[in-house]
């Protein structure tokens, strides 16, 4: 019985300092986890997240309703509605995307000629409501403006690798 304790008591110390060997080697390590919302994490310039639409240097619209981004959407997410301007150009007149419908695939921003529409690096845009997720024209224009900056960085950083 004696020599059964003494055994046990092995088993338990060698178990023991390995485990604390283990805890101090990580513990001296790089953090593997980051405190988040505090922290956030590198994103790639491809990460696909919340929709906008841009515009170009100018303020006009990037987007001439060609409506390839409607027609490639296999979620059926977007709803585009087109109309002439007065200068002659084809502009949006409705432009919604249902983003309880959205699969993120990045076919509209690969589809689209003029590099409007774009999934940005925004991926915080939680809602209380199903119909703050029924993004209109305004909204998705309003985005673009926001995150123009880093928009226009990821589709350069991205350039060389289409
Ligand atoms: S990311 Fe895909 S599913 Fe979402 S709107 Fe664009 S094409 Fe449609
Ligand atoms: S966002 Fe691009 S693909 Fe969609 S209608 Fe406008 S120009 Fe065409």
């Amino acid at each position: 019985m004696a020599f059964l304790d003494h055994a046990a008591r092995t088993i338990f110390l060698t178990e023991f300092i390995k485990g604390m060997g283990l805890t101090l080697k990580y513990f001296f390590k790089k953090k593997v986890t980051i405190n988040y919302p505090h922290e956030k994490g590198p994103l790639s310039p491809r990460f696909r997240g919340e929709h906008a639409l841009r515009r170009y240097n100018n303020g006009e619209e990037r987007c001439i309703a060609c409506k390839l981004c409607e027609a490639i959407c296999p979620a059926q997410a977007i709803t585009i509605e087109a109309d002439i301007r007065d200068d002659g150009t084809r502009r949006t007149t409705r432009y919604d995307i249902d983003m309880t419908k959205c699969i993120y695939c990045g076919f509209c921003q690969e589809a689209c000629p003029v590099e409007a529409i774009v999934e940005g690096p925004n991926f915080e845009y939680t809602t209380e409501t199903r119909e703050e997720l029924l993004y209109d024209k305004e909204k998705l224009l309003d985005n673009g403006d926001c995150w123009e900056r880093q928009l226009a960085l990821n589709i350069e950083l991205d350039a060389p690798y289409r």
